[in-house]
């Protein structure tokens, strides 16, 4: 990665003597989310900072191996106020894995009222927000733990990524490419992970980690979701699927039992776009997916108050399911009619 220079210089001079430093991610983290706070951290930590990861809400049981994780603070959960002094004292803010602060919800806010600490924005998403200090916006990468990768390398060269960092990288990079499978697959991302493989992770055992630790409610409640839920628009080439909470707590529901269903529909050959609606308290998540020239970042802003990237985006719906889906089947009409899906 070439960042421009004062970029780096102006991260480094930042980090030259100890600091106090938050990271935070975004609600309903994923791996790449966890992945690249939990680096960073640890090679800020290496160097004598004293760092706090900070979470909007709890991360999925598949997710909870990822070695360190246990220092993540859930501020959902938080009844010990310890991410609000935490921020109170910091220096540094880091946001990693989103590009506005409103994509922590609460603990969004509880950042955008301090306005002493410098903010530092990591992140892969489209339209980066403005207010950050400085700025490492590349939506053109697969991962943000492939761009913190980029930046630990830069700032403190090869020797700073342990097995530990190494491993913590892997887990983000590997879960945003769908394991190498998604868009933006560089020969310069391949060598981030020759170098994370290098320090002798285990990429079988990080996969079998992550892909292979279910529970068996959660394919019972895949196969669910496929076969009695799946339902397709425009002649096979749209397809969506629901799950009410009525529906989840059936196959005993954890969270995360959720995540890649909206991927399954895209294994049909003539599949462009896929959604997912999930019923959460009081609103519904949405998650988009769609193939080539289909753009879902669009899609989500236009019509779910989201974003994301064009291929993978979500947002949230605040009426009824029955209404959301009606939403939905008109908005896939409407992108359809202007020739965009
Ligand atoms: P997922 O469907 O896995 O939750 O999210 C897919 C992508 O869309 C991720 O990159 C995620 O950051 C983004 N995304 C999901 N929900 C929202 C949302 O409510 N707002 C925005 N701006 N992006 C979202
Ligand atoms: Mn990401």
């Amino acid at each position: 990665m070439n960042f421009e220079k004062n970029k780096i210089e102006a991260l480094r001079e930042l980090f030259a003597v100890p600091k106090r430093v938050v990271i935070v991610g975004h609600t309903n983290p994923d791996g790449d989310a966890i992945g690249s706070s939990l680096a960073l951290a640890e090679v800020l930590t290496a160097r004598g900072h004293k760092v706090t990861c900070a979470l909007p809400n709890n991360y999925p049981y598949y997710l909870k191996w990822i070695p360190n994780s246990e220092r993540i603070i859930i501020y959902k959960n938080d009844e010990q106020h310890l991410t609000e002094k935490a921020l109170d004292e910091a220096e540094i803010i880091i946001c990693a894995d989103m590009n506005s602060l409103t994509r922590a919800d609460a603990l969004g806010e509880e950042v955008a009222k301090r306005n002493s600490a410098k903010r530092v924005l990591i992140d892969h998403h489209l339209f980066p927000a403005e207010g950050f200090d400085i700025m490492f916006s590349y939506p053109d990468l697969s991962s943000t733990a492939f761009l913190m990768y980029s930046i630990i390398v830069a700032l403190y060269g090869k020797e700073a990524i342990t097995p530990t960092v190494a491993t913590q990288l892997y887990v983000g990079i590997m879960t945003d490419t769908g394991n190498f499978a998604f868009s933006a697959l560089t020969p310069e991302l391949f060598e981030a992970v020759a170098a994370l493989s290098a320090t002798g992770i285990d990429i079988p055992q990080i996969y079998n980690n992550v892909y292979n630790s279910f529970t068996e409610g959660r394919a019972k409640l895949f196969g669910y979701a496929i076969n009695r839920k799946m339902k397709t628009l425009l002649g096979g080439r749209v397809a969506y699927m629901s799950l009410t909470e009525e529906e989840m707590r059936r196959f005993w529901f954890q969270q995360g039992d959720n995540e890649g269903f909206v991927n399954y529909p895209l294994t049909i050959k003539k599949m462009k776009m896929s959604a997912m609606f999930t019923a959460q308290q009081g609103f519904i998540r949405v998650s988009l997916r769609s193939r080539g020239n289909v753009d879902v970042d669009t899609f989500a802003r236009r019509y779910f108050n989201g974003g994301g990237h064009k291929n993978a985006a979500g947002g949230k719906s605040f009426v009824s399911m029955e209404e959301t889906i009606e939403h939905y089947i008109k908005s896939v009409n409407e992108y359809h009619e202007e020739g965009l899906v």
